[in-house]
């Protein structure tokens, strides 16, 4: 199966030298949900804004859906960013003026999809988010767990083939953090590949796959397979060590 992204050898050099991302090699296959995490300056922000075909790589290659991303315009660009990715940020970025459904609406805008079809659209992706019942508030009469989940439908009101989350928890408290992580892997046990950019690794514990980035490169790409099997190994050490230790 053609994955849903794939990222080889990617560097990203800045001015005065500074190496962002160095020789970074990703592939998310569709259905997969994955954080990308690793402490400030490691370079996820900078891996983000490429995996959306927001920036290009200095070197390296990045395929979506198996189309080399690097040979198209800035217009094929945002043509492709409109009808296959879904965004979505730390703070929101819901537009004031705009309803819920409006502002998930915006989410078609590029998708090619006629007018008349956009309001059930939105409200279905409300539904899907559990926020049906403020189709009709503005952002400002929203709570922020709410607004995230709003911004969350406009991601995923086109039905793209990857959503980028670039902390989508950082802007809230515990319970409303949760509670986006929640609906995020409810959303992905329905289908969708999602992939969640977070500094805590806490959260990123919580998630299925986790690839580790530092100083621009990535360190550890564990699954939760792996990762219980490591536990149950540790155990199983730990298990070992105290047989040995008990007195014959
Ligand atoms: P993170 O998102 O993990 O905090 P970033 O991708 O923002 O990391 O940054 C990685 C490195 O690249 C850091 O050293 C940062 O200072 C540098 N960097 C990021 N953006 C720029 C830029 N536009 N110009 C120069 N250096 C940058």
């Amino acid at each position: 199966m053609t994955p849903v992204l794939s990222v080889r050898g990617v560097g990203m050099a800045y001015g005065g030298g500074v190496k962002a991302l160095d020789n970074v090699s990703l592939t998310i296959e569709e259905g997969e949900l994955l954080a990308i995490v690793g402490p400030s300056g490691s370079g996820k922000s900078t891996l983000l804004h490429i995996m959306g075909t927001l920036d290009r790589p200095t070197s390296g290659t990045v395929e979506i859906d198996g189309e080399d991303v690097m040979s198209l315009s800035d217009r094929e660009l945002s043509a492709l960013r409109g009808r296959q990715l879904g965004f979505v940020f730390q703070q929101f970025h819901l537009t004031d003026g705009l309803s819920a459904w409006e502002n998930v609406a915006t989410g078609l805008l590029y998708a090619g999809v006629p007018r008349r079809s956009r309001r059930p659209r939105a409200l279905e992706a409300l539904a899907r988010v559990g926020l049906d019942h403020r189709s009709g508030h503005l952002p400002q009469q929203l709570s922020g767990g709410e607004r995230q989940r709003a911004a969350i439908a406009r991601a995923l009101v086109h039905e793209p083939m990857l959503v980028l989350a670039d902390e989508p928890t950082g802007a809230l408290d515990t319970t409303n953090g949760t509670a986006v992580l929640d609906l995020l892997s409810a959303l992905n046990d329905d289908g969708t590949t999602i992939a969640v950019i977070t500094h805590d690794r806490d959260i990123a514990s919580l998630l299925p796959r986790t690839v580790e980035l530092r100083d621009g490169r990535i360190v550890t790409d564990t699954r939760a397979e792996a990762q219980a099997e490591g536990r149950a190994e540790a155990q199983g050490l730990a298990d070992t060590q105290k047989v040995r230790k008990a007195p014959a």
